[in-house]
């Protein structure tokens, strides 16, 4: 793969082992074939997601031995409350032990039944958070961000034309808040250009709404912003970063991303008076303001990893890591969303699997069988995620796309690694007809594609024409 070498060289190891394929076997049996009941250590590249599994640096790890476990006052509090007011310019931080109570706090305080927020895409915990309370998350994303194959620099954008009447149509007394995923991660992890970031502070100061970014990704949103968007090339990350959080009243951030550490988060803005609101009830659910949630430790961890994420040494990296194991792929005509995103790498099951059904789950299968040839673990995003059962008609309804997803934590895996992920998926696509499908044994009332089970199908059905399209 043709990218630069790791920035870093390995201190520490962690032993992985691939087990023989009879292992392999029996742990899917195990599993129903679901692979999120296989334990970690049968699994030999572990691709499920990229939060809460980065490496951390020998900083972060010196970082933990000055840990102040005072319950008020810990000096890694003020580390990190500095950490993030430099970075973001936001004054009014709020420490949370995962980006979903900080999601939780806002929107607990903001949300009334009937109420709209509007987004680029929601984040799942982000559109539940508001759902639970009656809300109605609403999705805004340009035309190229719905469309798999459309390359554009920017498929993260926000639709500034629909926002502006959506604000128009719904008022600021129903529309409490407008919130921007950057990257985008349900839409593939594509990155919002500067300027959409600018037009959605606009309108929305125009429509007196306030205006929160989803900033889990916030550092290789801005390096994709320095390498695609016109005149930001000759800028640095940190000042990129500096202009997106300024246009924004407000932020909420999970640090299992680019925190660069296995736990944290937090909420931060410029309204006090909002600030003092969310602090009582932090109290209530999570902690001590100075803490909230998490030991002092962690704190200091997530206070260093914000400030290593900045290194462009170490963003161009990872995101060309990312692009470098896409290409590889793309090269053997492999099918996937393009263009890569900043963390993932998808692959396209029904254009994988032609010969499966939707009903047969092409996903899931493709997922099961990257664990059965190689011990990779990926993540089903199709019919097991997002099918459901009509309940007037009690007909099934199918998600558009059909989609594993390969996320690739930060700093842990080789460009090796990643070699030989891509030879398991391109040895699996030259015998892709000998991949069949998988029924549904059994599937919780919620969340179902956790702990969801099933079976093979043998022999492999024949192709059917598409189900019914949501
Ligand atoms: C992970 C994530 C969250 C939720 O953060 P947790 O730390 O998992 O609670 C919210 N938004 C986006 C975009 C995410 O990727």
């Amino acid at each position: 793969m043709q990218h630069g070498a790791e920035p870093w060289r390995v201190k520490v190891v962690e032993p992985i082992s691939l087990p023989d394929k009879d292992t392999r076997r029996r742990r899917l049996e195990e599993a129903g074939y679901n692979v999120f009941a296989i334990p970690a250590a049968d699994i030999f590249i572990d691709l499920l997601t990229d939060s809460g599994t980065s490496a951390m640096s020998q900083n972060q790890w010196a970082g933990l031995m000055v840990g102040d476990e005072s319950y008020a006052g810990a000096r890694n509090f003020y580390n990190f409350q500095e950490t993030v007011q430099e970075i973001t310019g936001l004054p009014f931080v709020i420490p949370t032990h995962q980006g979903r109570v900080a999601e939780n706090l806002l929107f607990t305080t903001l949300v009334k039944p009937g109420m709209r927020v509007p987004s680029n895409s929601h984040f799942d915990t982000t559109r539940a958070n508001i759902e639970v309370h009656g809300g109605e998350a609403a999705d805004l994303v340009i035309a190229e961000g719905r469309d798999p194959d459309a390359d554009h620099p920017f498929k993260g954008n926000i639709d500034l034309g629909r926002l502006d009447a959506f604000l128009k149509e719904n008022g600021r007394d129903h529309v409490p808040i407008a919130m921007l995923t950057i990257t985008n991660n349900s839409g593939g992890g594509q990155p919002v250009s500067l300027a959409n970031i600018r037009g959605m502070a606009e309108v929305c100061r125009r429509h007196g709404v306030p205006f929160f970014l989803d900033a889990c990704r916030f550092a290789e949103n801005a390096w994709f912003i320095k390498q695609r968007e016109p005149g930001q090339g000759h800028r640095s990350v940190p000042e990129i970063v500096a202009d997106m959080f300024h246009a924004a009243d407000g932020c909420t951030m999970s640090a299992k991303k680019d925190g660069l550490a296995n736990i944290g988060g937090f909420i931060a803005m410029r309204d006090q008076g909002l600030f003092e609101k969310l602090k009582n009830m932090l109290i209530l659910i999570e902690g001590f303001p100075t803490y909230g949630g998490l030991a002092g430790r962690d704190l200091e961890a997530v206070a260093r990893g914000l400030r290593e994420v900045l290194d462009e040494r170490y963003l161009q990296f990872r995101v060309g890591q990312v692009q470098a194991f896409w290409e590889h792929l793309d090269r053997r005509g492999v099918p996937m969303i393009r263009p890569p995103g900043g963390h993932a790498v998808y692959l396209d099951a029904r254009r994988f699997l032609p010969h499966l059904a939707q009903e047969d789950y092409p996903a899931q299968a493709l997922t099961v069988a990257l664990y059965l040839d190689g011990g990779v673990r990926g993540v089903e995003i199709g019919g097991v995620m997002f099918g459901k059962t009509d309940p007037q008609t009690g007909t099934a309804v199918w998600p558009q796309l059909e989609l594993v997803r390969l996320a690739i934590p930060r700093r842990v895996y080789t460009n090796t690694h990643l070699e030989y992920v891509a030879e398991v998926i391109e040895r699996l696509y030259a015998n892709r007809a000998a991949v069949g499908g998988l029924r549904m044994v059994y599937a919780a009332e919620v969340l179902r594609h956790f702990t969801a089970r099933f079976e093979p199908l043998s022999p492999a059905r024949p192709a059917a024409p598409p189900a019914d399209q949501v």
